[in-house]
């Protein structure tokens, strides 16, 4: 193999070592953010049960209100009742009394069913509490490992950064612009010649690459893509 050929594929390893530590990288932020929402979803659900909470206390102090008043009324009628001397005005009174206590008969029901109804509630709350704690740490977890992982991958791109520009500079200019030109357009720049097929394109080379590459005298080039070729007995 010509010395050349050898140094390129080692360069062209440690190009497609640093492509692949980037493709790392730049997926990194998609699994952050996947990590987040994991940990938004339960914050939500726990927001959503305790908004529920919320609105019952709510409905339950008007109801209570509401009763509150209508007794204040109903003491109001009583009142009234003990003064009047006259029968149809006592019966009336009795009348508004009945109906007003009704009214609040069907009150505090309604109070001791948002009453029942909040401790099923308040219940979800708690879980929700639990299952956001739980999520909250496991995503804080995952987030270190990944801030790990990629300060590994960002060191390690730098160690082969620093070998690639060691590895070009041992290389004279214009081999390694056509290295580069090609590995640019095709994802690999040197590919082996097996059985007269190109590694790169996997079509058969003309004769004439083929017995170039077997001398091993200079740069072969595949004559399909153009890919540097190197001969594979
Ligand atoms: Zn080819």
């Amino acid at each position: 193999m010509l010395p050349i050929i050898e140094k390129l594929l080692i360069l062209q390893d440690r190009d497609k070592a640093i492509a692949q530590v980037n493709d790392a990288l730049a997926h990194a932020p998609k699994e952050r953010k996947t990590f987040e929402e994991r940990k938004s979803a339960t914050a939500q659900k726990l927001e959503s049960a305790k908004e529920a909470q919320r609105a019952n206390e709510t409905k339950r102090k008007s109801l209570e209100l509401e009763s509150a008043q209508l007794s204040a009324q109903v003491a109001k009628f009583k009142a009234q009742q003990n003064l009047t001397r006259k029968n149809d005005e006592f019966a009336a009174l009795a009348n508004e009394i009945r109906h007003f206590e009704e009214k609040i008969t069907v009150l505090d029901d309604q109070q001791l069913e948002l009453m029942e109804a909040a401790q099923t509630l308040a219940a979800a709350v708690e879980t929700a509490i639990t299952e956001h704690r739980k999520v909250e740490s496991e995503v804080a977890g995952l987030l270190t490992d990944l801030e790990k992982r990629c300060s590994n991958l960002a060191a390690r791109r730098e160690e082969l950064c620093a070998e690639r520009t060691k590895l070009a500079a041992d290389l004279d200019e214009d081999t390694l612009d056509t290295y580069e030109r090609i590995i640019r357009k095709k994802g690999d720049a040197v590919v082996p010649l097996e059985h007269g097929v190109c590694g790169g394109c996997h079509m058969k080379v003309s004769n004439a690459t083929l017995s170039d590459a077997m001398v091993q005298k200079q740069i072969v080039f595949c004559d399909k893509c153009g890919r540097i070729l190197y001969f594979v007995e």
